[in-house]
């Protein structure tokens, strides 16, 4: 038997796991996919926001504050790339201004450091691309970017190097609780825990009521986006946000760590499978952005996505221990999900304390270092060549990754099993020809690496076969 199931390999989950195996607790992650980081965590502005929006005394609050602190650190430890960039909220007019005090005084409230409200011409001198229109700005200096799947990634690898059991592909299907002992079922076993963790995003409503009584519905709410090459990537060096609505946080433009340009989201109702994008909902996004930046050039789009977002009937995150004993809700974890979610991880291992006394282990994992080969020297790239000879062929040339990188991913400790597994773990397809020279490269490596047909690789999920079949020789 375990002592904690959680159920989700978001970043919430995985930040979870990763605070208690510290600990001598065995955990088990079940996640419905093939992989982490496949729902909500995969798709967003990928902002470490500071902290100044969500209301005083919420759980968001105090939890983005000390997710943000947390997500520094343990990017560093871990090897995520990560980058305090820092963030403005523009203002257009005397109702912005007075929006954009009243966040100035909510960070200072909410403990947000390196708060300021700039004047247009400093907002113009830091960010010479934003529109003439602008006459002030709240400047965050703590707020960050990140890579949310590196994150969720390098979270889960350090978790299971610290014991934790990762079942993918186990979809939860019911839960029930007899003397204290939780038992939950998937589509093919069962798992038996004395404590449950529910992270189930945009399901963890479903989850809540297999052993709860209904206490709340989470909806999705859909943003669409465009990610813009490289050549763009400088057109601002920082996040830029207008006022928020009641929808969000609005749209916004944003250097990514990895050079390009994001712009977006809109916020649109939707069903919780639906990730399409739409020329309405896209064409909203453009002409929110070029109101801060008129000078986007939006021909250089190299992809459009989308993420949803998982809002319940209650403006803040339901994180709390369930009218069921032992059973935890990290339920409608929408925006500033994973600016908070270590600070969630942080905070379940602390209510476990509450419970029972804990052991710390020794020799706990609690750092990384992964192999960026376009980052290192002549000297060093020349060294590992002469090691290991895969790391000399480059496979996928926008983003310069080496057949090497794409072994470390195909047999790491939580290793990937499609294409899309490879791109979150090493950033193949990442690039200006999104994955159409590496592609056939990539299909053929994993076939072997894999000892599977290429009929059988995924581009991601179950069912996303790429190929149908093979064409005879002889034909
Ligand atoms: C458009 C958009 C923009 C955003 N921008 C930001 C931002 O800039 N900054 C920020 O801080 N936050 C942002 N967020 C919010 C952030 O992305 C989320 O809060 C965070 O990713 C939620 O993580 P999670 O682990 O709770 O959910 P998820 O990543 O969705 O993980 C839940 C997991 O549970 C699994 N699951 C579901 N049902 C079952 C089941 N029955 N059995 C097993 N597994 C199951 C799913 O497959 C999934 O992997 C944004 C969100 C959206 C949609």
């Amino acid at each position: 038997m375990q002592d904690v199931i959680i159920i989700g390999a978001g970043v919430v989950g995985c930040s979870i796991s990763y605070y208690l195996t510290k600990y001598d607790l065995k955990v088990t992650v079940l996640e419905k996919c093939n992989d982490v980081s496949c729902g909500t965590t995969k798709a967003n502005s990928a902002i470490i926001h500071a902290g100044y929006d969500p209301k005083e005394g919420t759980h968001m609050a105090r939890l983005n504050v000390l997710g943000s602190k947390l997500t520094k650190e343990v990017c560093q430890k871990l090897d995520v790339p990560y980058q305090q960039c820092g963030a403005f909220v523009l203002g257009f007019n005397e109702e912005d201004r007075k929006h954009i005090e009243l966040l100035y005084q909510r960070g200072v409230n909410n403990g947000v450091e390196g708060l300021e409200i700039i004047d247009h011409k400093k907002a113009l001198e830091l960010e010479p691309n934003l529109s003439e229109e602008v006459t002030c700005a709240l400047w965050a200096k703590s707020s960050a970017i990140v890579s949310p799947w590196e994150l969720c990634l390098a979270l889960a690898e350090t978790s299971v190097k610290n014991g934790a059991d990762f079942r993918l592909n186990q979809e939860v299907k019911a839960i029930r609780k007899e003397n204290g002992v939780f038992t939950v079922t998937t589509q093919d076993a069962e798992y038996q825990s004395r404590y449950v963790i529910n992270c189930a995003g945009l399901y963890a409503d479903v989850i809540n009521e297999m052993v709860n009584p209904k206490s709340f519905t989470i909806n999705s709410v859909k943003g669409e986006y465009y990610l813009i090459d490289k050549s763009e990537g400088k057109r601002v060096s920082r996040t830029i946000f207008q006022c928020p609505n009641k929808d969000g946080k609005g749209v916004l433009v944003s250097p990514t760590v990895h050079g390009n340009l994001i712009v977006g989201p809109n916020a649109e109702k939707n069903e919780k499978e639906d990730l399409s994008t739409t020329s309405a909902g896209l064409a909203f996004v453009k002409k929110a952005a070029v109101r801060s930046v008129p000078s986007i050039n939006f021909r250089e789009n190299i992809r459009n996505f989308a993420g949803n977002r998982a809002k319940s009937e209650v403006d803040d995150f339901i994180f709390e221990e369930s009218a069921t004993e032992n059973f935890f809700n990290c339920a409608a974890i929408c925006s500033p999900g994973l600016s908070s979610a270590l600070g969630m991880g942080y905070e379940v291992l602390e209510w476990l304390k509450g419970k029972e006394e804990l052991k710390e282990k020794t020799n706990v994992v609690d750092s990384r270092k992964q192999i960026r080969f376009k980052q290192l020297s002549m000297e060093e790239k020349n060294e590992l060549i002469a090691k290991h000879p895969e790391y000399g062929r480059v496979i996928c040339r926008c983003e310069t990754v080496t057949e090497g990188e794409i072994l470390a991913a195909l047999h790491s400790v939580l290793p990937a099993v499609s294409i899309d597994g490879v791109k979150r773990r090493c950033n193949t397809g990442m690039g200006r020809c999104q994955g159409g020279f590496c592609g056939p490269k990539i299909t053929e490596i994993i076939a072997r690496e894999l000892h599977i047909s290429p009929l059988e690789v995924l581009q991601d999920l179950d069912g996303s076969n790429i190929l149908k079949e093979q064409i005879k020789e002889d034909c």
